[in-house]
Order: C-alpha cells, then sequence, then structure tokens
C-alpha cells in the first residue's frame, strides 16, 4: 500500500511537473517585442573611431553607453563592391547585396535605359513639401526586396508604425522600405525637410511647423567652433592642410567656422557641419512624439541615418579635427537621443542598433605626407585613351560606353552590329588598365569565378556583380588609391579602411556583450529580423548573429 502510494505520489508529482514545464514553454512562447526599434546608420562611420576618440566620448553620451551597456560586433565587414551610401543602407536593412537587391551605386548607368539612374529616382512620383524639381521625386522602387521595415509591417499585418529620417534622401527612403508609413528628408534649396507623393499629398502638421520655425537659421546664428580648446585635439592633425576640402567656403580658414553668411543664402551647407546630426536628432524626436511612435504595444521602426558624417568625412578626412569634432559632438547626439527615447519610451522598452553605410580611407595627401602608400588614379582620362586605342585596333569608334564606379561598360550595340571579336576588345581593356601603376586588379566580370582573386575579394565582386545593370569590367585600384579631385577622400573599395564598419546594440532584450567574431552587414537585418521574431527580408542573405539574438 506504502509503495502504492509512494509510486502514485511519484506520478502525480511527475505530471505536476510536465504541466508546469507544458505552461512554461507556453508562456515562452508568447512573443515579446520592443515598443520601438531605432536604427542608426551613421554615414561614414570608421570601425576605430569608437576607440580613436573613446577616451573623450562622455560618460553620459551614445557611444559609451553601447559599449558598456550594449552587444558590440567588432569585426562587421561589407561583404560587397562598392561600399558607398545608397547599397550601405540597402543592405543594413535588407540583408542583401547589390547582385540582388538592384541598388548597385548611388547613381549608376543603366545599359537597358542608355541612362543614368539615381538610386531613390522615380519619375511617377513628385515632391511635398518643396515648390517643384526633381528634389523630391524619389521613392524605394528601384530597391527589388523588402526591407526589415517591411518585414514588420507585414508581421504585424501593417498596424506597425515605420518611419525614416536622414538629411540624404536615400539614407531615409531605402531602410524604411517600400511600406513605410513615412520618410523625410532635407532640401538643400528651401531649407524645409520634405517627402514625396509615394508616401503622402500634403506634409504632417508637425513637419511644416518644424519647417517654419526655420531650424537651419538657429544653427547658422552659432557658428562651428571646436566643443574644447582647439589645442586639446590631440588624435588630430593640425588644422587646414592643404589637401582639405572647402565646403564652407575657400574663404574659411578652419576654425572658428562662420555659418552667418549662410542664413538666407545658402541652406545645403548646414550639412557639411556637426548642426545636420542635431537638425536630424530633432526631426527624429519630433517623428516619435507626434507619430506616437513606441507609444502602444505594437512595435514601431523609426530608421534614422544621420548624413553628416559622410559630408565632414569626404571633405575634411579621417584625420582632421573637423571630422574629430563631429564625433565628439555626434557622441553627445546620441546621448542626447538616448535620454529622449528613456523619458518618452521607457528604458528597456525600445531596442536600438548601430551600424555604418560604409568607412572611408585616409586623404591621399596625409598618407604621402606621412610616407604611407596612396595616391589618386584618372578614370576619365583612361576611358578616353581606351577609346582612341580601341578605335585603332578595331575600327569602331565609341566602343567605351560609359566608364563608372569603377567598371567598364563596353558598347554592345556597335560589337554586335559590326560583328567585332568581344573576347579580343576585352583583352585589349584589361591589359591596357593592368598597364596603370594605380589599378591592382582588373578583370571582366562575367569571368569573375576565373578571375586570379583572393577569396574575400572574390566574395565582394560577386555579390557587387549585378547582371542587368553592372557593367564588363571591374577595376581594383592600389590600397588607398582613389579617382579624381586633388583634395578630400572617399570611400567605394573593397579594402579594410572602407568596408570594416561599426555595429552595436543596446536596450530592449540585448545582453552587455562582444564578440570578435568576423560578422557582416548582411547578418544586421536577419538578427534584427529574429530578435523580433519576425520573416528576414525578401533578399536577405545573411546570418543571424546568435551571440545579439541569445
Ligand atoms: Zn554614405
Ligand atoms: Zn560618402
Amino acid at each position: 500500500m506504502r509503495f502504492l502510494f509512494a509510486i502514485l505520489s511519484l506520478f502525480i508529482a511527475f505530471s505536476t511537473s510536465a504541466q508546469t514545464k507544458k505552461s512554461t514553454s507556453v508562456s515562452s512562447s508568447t512573443i515579446s517585442r520592443p515598443k520601438l526599434v531605432v536604427g542608426i546608420v551613421v554615414d561614414q562611420m570608421r570601425w576605430d573611431y569608437l576607440y580613436r576618440f573613446n577616451e573623450r566620448f562622455a560618460a553620459d553620451g551614445g557611444f559609451k553607453r553601447f559599449l558598456n551597456q550594449g552587444f558590440t560586433c567588432e569585426n562587421t565587414l561589407i561583404p560587397y563592391l562598392p561600399t558607398i551610401t545608397a547599397c550601405g543602407h540597402t543592405c543594413a536593412y535588407t540583408g542583401s547585396v547589390p547582385a540582388i537587391h538592384g541598388i548597385v551605386a548611388n547613381e549608376w548607368f543603366d545599359p537597358q535605359k542608355g541612362r543614368k539612374v539615381y538610386c531613390a529616382e522615380d519619375s511617377s512620383v513628385s515632391a511635398v513639401g518643396f515648390a517643384a524639381g526633381t528634389a523630391g521625386a524619389m521613392s524605394p522602387f528601384n530597391m527589388k526586396v523588402t526591407t526589415v521595415c517591411d518585414e514588420l509591417r507585414m508581421a504585424t499585418n501593417f498596424r506597425s508604425k515605420t518611419i525614416g529620417v536622414a538629411i540624404k534622401d536615400r539614407g531615409a527612403i531605402l531602410p524604411a522600405g517600400h511600406a513605410a508609413n513615412a520618410a523625410y528628408w532635407y532640401d538643400g534649396k528651401s531649407g524645409n525637410w520634405i517627402t514625396s507623393t509615394y508616401y503622402t499629398n500634403d506634409l504632417p502638421k508637425w513637419v511644416k511647423d518644424y519647417n517654419a520655425s526655420k531650424p537651419v537659421d538657429k544653427f547658422y546664428q552659432k557658428g562651428w567652433n571646436t566643443l574644447y580648446p582647439i589645442n586639446t585635439y590631440v588624435q588630430s592633425t593640425a588644422d587646414d592642410k592643404p589637401y582639405e576640402g572647402k565646403p564652407l567656403g575657400s574663404d574659411q580658414k578652419g576654425f572658428p567656422y562662420d555659418l552667418k553668411k549662410f542664413i538666407g543664402k545658402n541652406y545645403g551647407a548646414i550639412s557639411s557641419t556637426p548642426f545636420g546630426n542635431t537638425m536630424t536628432r530633432e526631426m527624429a524626436e519630433a517623428a516619435v512624439v507626434n507619430e506616437q511612435l513606441g507609444a502602444d504595444g505594437i512595435t514601431d521602426f523609426l530608421a534614422v541615418s544621420f548624413s553628416s558624417p559622410d559630408y565632414i568625412g569626404h571633405a575634411f578626412g579621417p584625420n582632421s579635427i573637423e571630422l574629430e569634432d563631429n564625433y565628439l559632438r555626434l557622441d553627445k547626439e546620441l546621448g542626447s537621443l538616448f535620454s529622449f527615447l528613456d523619458a518618452k519610451v521607457g528604458k528597456g522598452q525600445y531596442m536600438v542598433f548601430l551600424t555604418a553605410d560604409h568607412a572611408v580611407a585616409h586623404v591621399p595627401g596625409f598618407m604621402t605626407e606621412n610616407k604611407l602608400p596612396g595616391g589618386r588614379s584618372a578614370g576619365s582620362r583612361w576611358a578616353k585613351e581606351l577609346g582612341t586605342i580601341l578605335q585603332d585596333k578595331f575600327g569602331a569608334a565609341g566602343l567605351i560606353r560609359n566608364y563608372s564606379n569603377h567598371q567598364v561598360f563596353l558598347n554592345h550595340h556597335i560589337i554586335d552590329s559590326m560583328k567585332l571579336d568581344e573576347a579580343a576588345i576585352k583583352r585589349t581593356v584589361i591589359r591596357y588598365l593592368n598597364q596603370q601603376p594605380e589599378v591592382f586588379k582588373v578583370f571582366a566580370l562575367e569571368e569573375v569565378m576565373q578571375a586570379p582573386l583572393n577569396k574575400t575579394l572574390r566574395e565582394m565582386a560577386v555579390n557587387g556583380y549585378n547582371q542587368k545593370l553592372s557593367g564588363d569590367i571591374q577595376v581594383m585600384l592600389q590600397s588607398n588609391y582613389m579617382e579624381g579631385g586633388s583634395t578630400g577622400t572617399t570611400h567605394s573599395s573593397w579594402n579594410p579602411y572602407d568596408a570594416h564598419i561599426p555595429l552595436l546594440f543596446y536596450g530592449w532584450n540585448i545582453k552587455h556583450g562582444k564578440t570578435n567574431r568576423e560578422t557582416y552587414m548582411t547578418d544586421i537585418a536577419p538578427t534584427v529580423a529574429a530578435l523580433l521574431h519576425i520573416q528576414m527580408p525578401s533578399g536577405s542573405v545573411g546570418k543571424v548573429i546568435e551571440e545579439v539574438v541569445k
């Protein structure tokens, strides 16, 4: 009897525990999501800035909050060519690559259309919030896949709100995606934040009010001086180097920059100052308040891109006081954005990630000054010379149809109609370009799998090769070489200085930690999708970063 009782109680205990387990598994399968996701792209940020300027980042700033409380993926690389703005914003939000998503550059030569195409152009829509012109005729039409914002909209049967904000149209439009509720960008002619009829026929009152407050004049009044005494900028070279660009006028010789002269005259200049970031943060916060983002139980998505670091970086370069000052100020902007979100949405109720659309090379002049390799090349001269060489050899003019984004487009109409030897033409082009000292590799894109390339380079070339939109021959320049110009710098290459970007997560369900494992820009969207329990975007080829999701 006692034995039977023991068996019976064991059975009861077992079934109770089984029941407990069952109910636990039921409750844990009730999905939990943050009230708001904030995606931040810093337009042109090298990963090493996190550490180069670390000592001077504020205790209550954004970067230390990410590094001390969030999760950092220290070795995040861009896995495609070219490493530029439109491709970067698209990749971070789609987990996809130009070969698939169709955004092969900021602007590209379309061989079928026979003309240049801008990544966000859409002639079927028009500007809203600004008188006329093509400045606002923009939409995500050219992007052939969904973004993680689109997937969130679909996962909630379009009850989630998703909004994109950036000075650059492409920085707002591409991340927010096709099903976005809104995207706002800045028009440098009028000084207004605008949108297009793709989203709405009239700007919401809060955007009109913000525009009416003339925010840019307010910033121009202040001028741009360094945040701290200029002699404390020990991580940067002396101010006003001859190899720096002059986006604020050739009359201005370094700090302090007078911006008052732009009031009522030049609304584009703000983009090349840290006030572009302040204005973007103000717009982002106004969107949260006025569109009630994160106010209910249905997750919303705010996609913000800070464009000014790119303008400042291009002109002055990674080693300038302007750039250091911009990052010390951006750190503070991010700190205020976090405090705002803590108060408005609630600490632990929102999730933020931060990455960059690409990094940047040092200015060639800076490299030369310091006995480091680097220089400038002349693609337009090459295209011209090649045209003559091909004409002499094959008896036809105009065989080079276009040279852009480090790709040569041959004129297939002429080759076909004159029955010319295409393989011989390609060989001639490759031989000529390979003789240029600034060129590192040159190969026919159709034969990329046979080209003598390192595994990483091959993968980047393949991921960037879009059969419909790419050229015939790909050129890769020597390390730290770039096309054109005499001042400033740029990005687009495979090299780590362009391709190694920060990737940081913070907030809801994000544990403190880091990984040094190699991760990729394509992993961002699937990781965010996994955190939200939604489908990954339609062109995604990335992998979930498990360390972040754990
Ligand atoms: Zn960019
Ligand atoms: Zn750029």
